[in-house]
């Protein structure tokens, strides 16, 4: 069988491209990661899962992959990177605290609610904070290329200028003049000869906590400096993968498409890759709405428009459940409904698990593997991949209670696929085995101990075959004999 290529749908083209990495066996990939300023909410899961998703992906196709994520943790502000003071800074003030006591609180928060989730610790997690000096290199690049002008202090970007020559707007589709128009009614362009202008280096405010000396003013870098920065570094002039929310792609992802070229003269991404966006009850999430839901909420059920806590496994299941390209609207009747659908496709591994070999197979065991590996290759489609597990549950209870049959071989080719797609690749975890230790551990320890009781009664050593299943029973797992063997469970 021809092995499936991967095709992925590239923000910048427009459409679906088959994956060309420029190695062809190592895989860069940079993501933007998150701004730590307060606690992780179900906003972080979208682009966290997507691109777990597909680092597991790349990985277990066997590419060497370097996935760099990024913290923001030089202070900027959520609507415009340049204007007013910097949120870190405030909470810092306020609570008297180092604006870097602020953002280490809240990295581990984000690391420990991200590890919950099963999304793996990228390759290389560079902080903002750190990479001062390679911002002013880049600054400094795109000053030496012309694409750059100083006014007070600060630097600022010519859109104008970079747009005469290249087209500033290529990702999400605009042209100058929509930016114009989008820009125009910010306040506070003093500095700039443009609004749409973006500050590539600003002077920092005499009361502004976080500040580094550089050539042109004590002050600190403009947000999507960062990003270009860190990115070259990590990954060279040319990497394959740049992703990120939707939310992200105009102003963010448009300017460091800009600051590469400048400085670069291309472009760093080929392909660009976009999750889109969470609604909460057909809403955005925000503040005003009464819906900013923190995962800490999330998982304890404790915010008002949640009806029951939600495991972090039936939040990583139903964000698998829709594409990443298509919209996702949390409410409780569809998260209830991906918390049932995760305990059936838990069961049905289980039901695997205690399937017989047979002489003979009635099923044809590679069909799984094959439409999951199908799915996937197209533009990541999980909820195809979940489709034919699902199919397949079925069959896993036939094969369980006899009314289907697999040969040794198959059941192991069965059991092989569903933990390189089940447990590797959606990166799921069975939550109620794993209360008590583990599933994947649970499993084989618990057949080893029946086998040997097996072979005790066989040699009619009772009291051992007694001792055996006494045991396990103390430790909450049941044992029911059967004429050719026996039956488990976790009580
Ligand atoms: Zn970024």
């Amino acid at each position: 069988m021809e092995k499936n290529k991967l095709v992925l749908y590239n923000t910048l083209t427009r459409r679906k491209e088959t994956f060309e990495p420029i190695n062809p066996t190592h895989v860069g990939m940079y993501v933007c990661g998150p701004t730590v300023y307060g606690d992780p909410h179900l906003g972080h899961t979208r682009p966290a899962i997507t691109f777990d998703l597909l680092f597991r992906y790349l990985k277990a196709e066997g590419y060497k992959v370097r996935y760099v994520r990024n913290i923001t943790d030089v202070g900027h502000l959520e609507h415009d990177a340049d204007e007013g003071e910097d949120k870190i800074a405030k909470k810092a003030r306020l609570e008297q605290l180092e604006p870097m006591e602020v953002a280490h609180y809240y990295t581990e928060r984000y690391h420990k609610y991200m590890d919950m989730l099963g999304v793996l610790s990228p390759s290389i997690e560079p902080h903002a904070s750190g990479h001062i000096m390679e911002q002013i290199d880049f600054v400094r690049r795109i000053i030496d290329a012309g694409f750059a002008y100083e006014s007070n202090g600060s630097i600022y970007f010519d859109v104008e200028k970079y747009n005469a020559q290249h087209h500033y707007g290529c990702l999400s589709g605009r042209n100058l003049d929509d930016i114009v128009t989008d820009t125009r009614r910010l306040d506070g362009q003093e500095d700039k000869r443009h609004s749409y202008d973006f500050a590539l280096w600003k002077k920092a405010s005499p009361e502004h906590i976080m500040r580094w000396a550089s050539p042109w003013s004590d002050g600190f870098p403009g947000w999507h400096m960062e990003c270009s920065a860190m990115s070259t570094k990590y990954l060279g002039e040319r990497f394959d993968i740049h992703g990120g929310g939707m939310d992200l792609m105009f102003p963010h992802h448009e300017c460091e498409i800009a600051q590469s070229t400048a400085a670069l003269g291309h472009d760093s991404a080929r392909y660009w890759v976009h999750n889109n966006m969470i609604t909460i009850n057909g809403k955005k999430m925000g503040k005003s709405y009464n819906n900013f839901i923190t995962l800490e909420q999330m998982f304890d059920g404790s915010h008002e428009a949640l009806a029951q806590a939600y495991s972090p496994m039936t939040v990583r299941f139903f964000i698998l459940q829709a594409h990443y390209r298509s919209t996702l609207d949390f409410s409780n009747d569809a998260l209830q409904a991906a918390e049932k659908g995760l305990d059936r496709l838990m069961k049905g591994i289980e039901a695997l698990g205690k399937a017989k070999p047979a002489a003979t197979s009635t099923i044809n065991a590679a069909e799984l593997e094959e439409r999951c590996a199908a799915a996937m290759a197209d533009d990541l489609n999980s909820p195809m991949v979940i489709s034919a597990l699902f199919d397949w549950v079925r069959i896993f209870n036939s094969l369980a209670e006899g009314t289907q049959t697999a040969t040794a071989e198959d059941l192991e080719l069965l059991r092989a696929t569903v933990n390189r797609w089940v447990f590797d690749i959606l990166g799921l975890r069975d939550e109620k085995a794993a209360s008590t230790g583990g599933k994947d551990m649970v499993t084989p320890l618990v057949e080893m101990l029946l086998d040997m009781r097996m072979k005790a009664k066989q040699e009619k050593n009772w009291a051992l075959s007694d001792e055996i299943r006494d045991r396990l029973t103390a430790i909450g797992i049941r044992v029911k004999d059967r004429k050719d063997g026996y039956d488990w469970e976790i009580e």
